[in-house]
């Protein structure tokens, strides 16, 4: 499998090419595995060198951009001219693209019929948030392989909010008639928080020696504030190698296992609330809104987020959450008192049954002695009383905001799950 991605704005890096992470991520958890890869301008014999090069040696190939209906989007032209196949209007997607401008009551140019052209053979790719289809098309016979061995070519449009559930919606779904695997695939990733990249290892390396032997691909993915590690098979008894091995990866990392796949921490924790019928609330000062925001990502936050209250001053502390002058004085803002007394101002003010707070030295100024950069205290207050953690997170103010906001989520999780009497539980323990 090669992947082709077009646009000239990938080469003035103007745009991150995402589309190369995500792709890959995607069809490697479907068991295929990108082997080359690489981003042209949008140039017409920069992209013809590239369609031409990768069908000459890869069985699928994805070129990603250049679908619209502007003069850089050459894409649909120039594979028709390469494969030799005509363009032919095609009267359903044009009947979408008249319907796309009509339901948004907008004016539909007359170049945006260009869209519409389809090249011969080529199948499309329905394209429910925009206007260019995606295409695929059989190579066949391949003339730019020597045996002229048929490769497959699909194009997706460059939006990611138009590429990505194209690919999940009828790409991936197309891809086992495309490109059959030799044999079964299986992959499972489980995400983990609050242990290093190293313990982890540690931990599950040896118990996973007899599985490795047996086929299993362990892998480990580090990222600031999380470790996943992925399962994956090729072979007759993938399954089950994948099923025992995970059974027991769990049972070494449970406590800080919360998800399975692209599960997130915040839909871990607005899951839990919603089934507990248990609300939310919080108060940020190092933070900076950072929960909040996780939180509001996640569909159906409404139903658990009372309040978000980004308290960065003293004064702020004291007007909004009732942190005493007194606590600020002899303890200082960055401290375990402010930290608890920020939870619990903020879980009375919103009413609600659970409120965290996160008070710290994001620096790269501010730190003391005792009180070093990176040093936060997180607060959590809830039904059962008030807990704080002291971490230590000495990084760039990005990344610090990113671990913290992790490590709160993280402690409110494991509180959750610690009191199953609240609430209506339907305990679904990760
Ligand atoms: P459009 O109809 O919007 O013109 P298109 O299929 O012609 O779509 P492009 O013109 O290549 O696609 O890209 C449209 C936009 O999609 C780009 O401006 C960019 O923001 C985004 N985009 C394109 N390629 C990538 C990529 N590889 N990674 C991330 N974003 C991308
Ligand atoms: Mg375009």
């Amino acid at each position: 499998v090669e992947l082709i991605n077009t646009g000239s704005e990938l080469m003035l890096g103007r745009v991150l090419n995402t589309h190369q992470q995500w792709l890959c991520r995607q069809l490697a958890d479907l068991g295929y595995v990108v082997s080359r890869q690489v981003a042209v301008p949008d140039t017409a014999s920069d992209i013809l060198q590239a369609v031409r090069e990768a069908l000459g040696r890869a069985d699928l190939v994805i070129a990603t951009g250049g679908l619209g209906p502007t003069s850089d989007d050459l894409t649909r032209d120039l594979v028709a001219q390469l494969l030799g196949k005509a363009l032919r209007e095609d009267a359903a997607v044009l009947a979408h693209i008249r319907g796309f401008f009509e339901s948004r009551k907008r004016f539909m140019p007359e170049r945006t019929k260009v869209q519409a052209l389809v090249p011969e053979g080529a199948t499309v790719l329905h394209n429910p948030h925009g206007t260019a289809p995606g295409l695929a098309m059989e190579v066949r016979p391949n003339p730019f392989r020597a045996n002229g061995q048929p490769s497959w070519l699909i194009m997706l449009p460059g939006p990611p909010r138009e590429l990505r559930p194209m690919f999940t919606d009828t790409v991936a779904p197309l891809l086992p008639r495309v490109l059959p695997l030799a044999s079964e695939f299986i992959c499972r990733t489980l995400r983990t928080t609050g242990i290093g990249e190293s313990v982890v290892e540690e931990k599950i390396d040896g118990p996973m020696k007899r599985f490795v032997a047996a086929g299993l691909d362990l892998g480990y993915c580090a990222r600031p504030g999380q470790v996943d590690v992925r399962l994956a098979a090729r072979c007759g008894k993938a399954e089950q190698l994948v099923r025992e091995a995970e059974a027991i990866v769990r049972e070494l990392l449970r406590p800080n296992t919360y998800g399975v796949e692209d599960e997130d921490l915040e839909t871990v924790i607005v899951r839990l609330l919603t089934e507990r019928k248990l609300t939310l609330a919080l108060a940020e000062s190092c933070t900076g809104g950072c929960i909040a925001n996780r939180i509001t990502n996640v569909p159906g936050a409404s139903a658990v987020l009372l309040a978000g209250l980004v308290t960065y001053s003293n004064a702020a502390k004291q007007k909004f959450l009732g942190v005493h002058a007194e606590t600020l004085d002899q303890h200082g803002a960055v401290s375990k008192p402010v930290a608890r007394e920020m939870a619990e101002g903020a879980r009375q003010q919103a009413q609600a049954d659970y409120a965290l707070s996160a008070t710290g030295i994001a620096g790269p100024s501010g730190g003391t002695a005792g009180k070093p950069v990176g040093t936060v205290f997180i607060g959590l207050a809830g039904p059962s009383g008030s807990v704080v953690e002291h971490q230590f997170n000495p990084y760039d103010r990005e990344t610090f905001k990113q671990v913290t906001t992790q490590q709160a989520l993280e402690l409110l999780r494991r509180t959750i799950l610690l009191e199953p009497s609240l609430g209506s539980p339907v305990s679904r323990t990760i």
